[in-house]
């Protein structure tokens, strides 16, 4: 047994090779930049206006209009003193233009403009390298690409980017008592659904699947059916059968297959027969079986070995605190993630903390942590994960 820190470090501290690929940059959302990106070209490249208005040359109330710059055009336009033109955002300023005043604070007769108040110098122009200087360092390696990124990749010119490769991932669920929705189903058995909850929070963050298996409770066909998985992927997420039950041949099976275990069992509620292996550069999370301790560990474990997979600077979901709406003591007798919920600024712990109980966690949207023995009282910061 691992505490949750051993744990986590254990996962940190994996060696591995990252591969790497060239990406275009409308499919590189989500993965990590494989080198430190410099900026080629000052941002923006020439000083232009923050607003549609007019271009003024001096600082007065009235001045000689004398025409109109409009984005993208690349004509040069110099000012005299006294002289404005109608410039629009994003159009490149005169040369000599003092200042911009929005359009809302002028008034035109004939060829004259004429200020409702007195324009400031640099007022409204954008400069030229106010976001990024040319030869400036943009990203470091390993940052991950979110919208603002690709957008700030679009705008230094890049159509494509070397990033690091995503794992490869496989699913295997375990037991006897399962059956598909939508199958008729006898006294006993129970609807699978753990493996939506997996394959639905890989989508989530970004990650794929590229196969999904059921296998029975029998070790003959539980290691065989991890022998073919580990064949096609990179991480393989096994549910259920990693208990300590007459029905649970997980692990051995795993051992058979030459995978050496990492850790199993972690002093925590829900989720301790958590097992983390690896065999060369495969990796395996075997998750208990029960939906709310498998997609708890999930969160917590599987998802910083996926980001550290895929090469990003910072793994995992962020910790946050926030204040906790009403007292909550941890009575469990181990650290405990429970399903809460975070509505205007304060956290409630949802009823229904159970580890076989979904439906609290799908109504909730964080997973908030408390020590062994904790005791907040209201008001308290209580640590959370957000997971939707
Ligand atoms: P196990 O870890 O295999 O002992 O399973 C623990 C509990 O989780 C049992 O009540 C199982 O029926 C349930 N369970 C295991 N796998 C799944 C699954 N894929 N979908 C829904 N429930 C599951
Ligand atoms: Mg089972």
């Amino acid at each position: 047994m691992v505490t949750i820190e051993e744990a986590l470090g254990i996962i940190e501290d994996q060696k591995i090779d990252l591969k790497t690929e060239v990406r275009p940059l409308e499919a590189s959302l989500g993965y990590a930049l494989s080198k430190n990106i410099i900026s080629p070209f000052d941002v923006p490249e020439f000083d232009n206006s923050a607003m549609d208005g007019y271009a003024l040359c001096g600082l007065y109330q009235e001045y000689k209009l004398v025409g109109e710059v409009a984005a993208g055009d690349s004509k040069e336009v110099s000012l005299q003193n006294g002289e404005a033109v109608r410039i629009f955002t994003g159009a490149k300023v005169p040369e000599n233009t003092t200042a911009v005043m929005m359009q809302e604070k002028t008034s035109v007769k004939d060829k004259t403009l004429f200020l409702d108040e007195m324009p400031k110098v640099g007022q409204n122009i954008r400069k030229r390298g106010g976001q990024l200087a040319e030869g400036q360092e943009v990203f470091e390696k390993g940052h991950m690409l979110n919208p603002p990124s690709l957008a700030l990749m679009g705008s230094l010119g890049r159509s494509e980017l070397e990033v690091f490769s995503k794992p490869r991932v496989n699913i295997i669920t375990t037991g006897n008592e399962l059956v598909k929705p939508g199958q008729p189903k006898l006294v006993g058995q129970i609807y699978e659904s753990n493996s939506y909850a997996i394959s639905g929070v890989l989508e989530q963050f970004g990650f794929e699947h590229h196969q999904k298996t059921q296998i029975q409770d029998d070790f003959e066909a539980t290691k065989a059916g991890i022998q073919t998985a580990l064949e096609s992927c990179d991480v393989l997420i096994i549910s259920g059968g990693i208990s300590v039950g007459d029905y649970d041949f997980v692990k051995q099976s795993l051992e058979e297959n030459g995978v050496k275990e990492l850790f199993y069992k972690v002093f925590q509620k829900p989720g301790k027969p958590l097992y983390f292996g690896r065999k060369d550069n495969k990796f395996v999370f075997a998750l208990p079986g029960n939906p709310a301790s498998s997609l708890t560990c999930f969160y917590v474990y599987v998802l910083p070995l996926l980001h550290k997979l895929s090469g990003y600077r910072r793994t995992g979901l962020p910790t946050y605190q926030f204040p906790i709406k009403h007292g909550y003591e941890n009575r469990f007798g181990r650290p405990s993630f429970l399903k809460a919920a975070i509505l205007d600024g304060k956290v409630e712990v949802l009823d229904g903390q159970g580890s076989s109980m979904i439906q609290s966690m799908a109504k909730g949207n964080v997973l908030a942590f408390v020590d062994d023995g904790e005791k907040l009282t209201a008001g308290d910061l209580i640590r959370c994960k957000l997971i939707s």
